[in-house]
């Protein structure tokens, strides 16, 4: 979005305040800048040049998740996360990328391959991968001093891509109903291949041929929503390459699908790629979406009480709130809690919960105050960021509690979920401190 068609959307916000209630930073910190409102009455003011396009201009852009909630409440229909984007990307463009940011989107997340074979050699350093069958542990001990005390995942041994056939048909007995392609992201293939598995189980269960293909690269929305453009344009038309010849692509994680949605508009000014881009995104689902479209009935499974987590990026990015519920709601045997606040935001909101430590911590605890209050033995999310913010708080509020993604829940059903407490590297918990920070 150029600078002009910025401030020309920025000024359609009538300054009700609408958006104040709905903004989890602005909920937190009462910060006018930090919220739709006041972001983007600095957004015109630095696009007429009335302030300096610098740092502290930068720094009030990135108190923002991205998450969409003002769009949703806004009655005039400001699209005040896409606004927030294009300043992003028109400071970039004045300013350059700070050094870390350069090196983590153009020199890793850009070079999937490189990624990968990075990635392989940390794996094989004792502690910091997990093997089929064995418990998973965070590594909150050994890096969270890069991560501000996030706790992340251990690396899946093997990679999804050296697990999963490169195609899967479905059981004997089951018609064939078509083809669908998978998009695993990068939390699926290196951190949570358990889950990864159980996606491909559910579309096979449901009649599809599921095919893994190979060379694909990060759906670029972190790159994008920090204002890199030219790379996330550059990762968009890698992954179009590979996926345009497919009639579907599903994934499990909320945030590629709702960026291989939005491909369609990374090309605004591109006649080749655009129609392109479009295209694709018309081809995407979300996992539920795409099972619920189709009929799927998972498996029944042992008596559990269950709540349900929305991704921001799910609901408020792709308007999928009833699908996941119609889904574990078919579960026979399981109960399911309905939340309060369930499509309130985690807090994570990709690097945000590392570069905004303290906000992030206080929407986390909020979250975690409704979960405890539902009284499930299980949490249910569609996004592995998200999961990974939950377990975080689980541990950080001892909440006796498990985090699990949809897949575990519906694909395959080899196990039931009371016993993936402990099993593989995405269905078991991490340790809980003894008290709460
Ligand atoms: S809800 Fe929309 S119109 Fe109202 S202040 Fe927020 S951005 Fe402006
Ligand atoms: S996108 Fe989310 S965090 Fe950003 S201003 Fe809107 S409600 Fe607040």
């Amino acid at each position: 979005m150029s600078q002009l068609l910025s401030l020309d959307e920025a000024s359609r916000c009538m300054k009700c305040g609408f958006c104040m209630s709905s903004c989890p930073v602005y909920n937190v910190d009462h910060i006018e800048s930090h919220v739709a409102r006041g972001r983007n009455v600095l957004i015109r003011w630095a696009s007429n040049s009335s302030i300096p396009v610098d740092g502290a201009y930068g720094e009030r852009l990135s108190y923002c998740l991205l998450c969409g909630r003002c769009e949703a409440v806004c009655p005039a229909k400001v699209p005040s996360t896409a606004i927030n984007v294009a300043a992003r990307t028109d400071l970039v463009n004045k300013r350059g990328l700070a050094w870390l940011q350069r090196f983590v989107y153009r020199g890793i997340l850009k070079h999937r391959n490189l990624m990968a074979r990075l990635l392989g050699l940390a794996a094989l350093v004792p502690g910091v991968s997990v093997k089929d069958g064995k418990p998973l542990r965070h590594l909150a001990d050994s890096v969270s001093i890069f991560t501000k005390g996030l706790s992340i995942p251990k690396l899946s041994r093997p990679f999804l891509s050296t697990r999963l056939p490169s195609r899967m048909t479905p059981p004997k007995g089951v018609h064939v109903r078509g083809q669908v392609a998978i998009f695993p992201g990068c939390a699926f293939e290196f951190f949570f291949a358990d889950m990864g598995e159980r996606m491909a189980l559910a579309l096979v269960e449901a009649g599809f041929e599921v095919v893994y293909p190979q060379g694909l690269t990060c759906c670029g929305l972190a790159v994008r929503s920090a204002g890199d453009l030219t790379t996330a344009q550059l990762m968009a038309r890698h992954n179009i390459e590979i996926l345009s010849h497919f009639d579907h692509i599903v994934t499990g994680c909320a945030t590629c699908s709702s960026a291989l949605k939005d491909y369609g508009r990374w090309f605004p000014d591109n006649d080749a790629w655009q129609p392109r881009a479009s295209s694709l995104s018309a081809k995407v689902s979300d996992l539920s979406e795409f099972l619920v479209s189709e009929g799927f009935q998972p498996k029944p499974a042992e008596p559990v009480t269950i709540t349900y987590h929305d991704p921001c990026h799910l609901k408020w990015r792709q308007a999928i709130r009833d699908e996941p519920r119609r889904l574990l709601g078919s579960i026979e045997g399981l109960k399911y809690v309905e939340m309060e606040g369930a499509d309130e935001c985690c807090g994570l909101g990709g690097a945000f919960g590392i570069t905004h430590r303290e906000a992030s911590l206080a929407i986390q605890a909020k979250k975690m105050q409704s979960i405890r209050r539902t009284g499930a033995q299980i949490v249910v999310t569609s996004c592995p960021g998200c999961l990974i913010q939950l377990r975080d708080g689980a541990r950080r509020h001892g909440l006796p509690i498990e985090v699990m993604h949809i897949s575990q829940l519906i694909g395959g059903q080899r196990e039931q979920p009371h016993r993936l407490r402990s099993a593989g590297d995405g269905g078991g918990q991490s340790p809980r401190p003894k008290s709460a920070p």
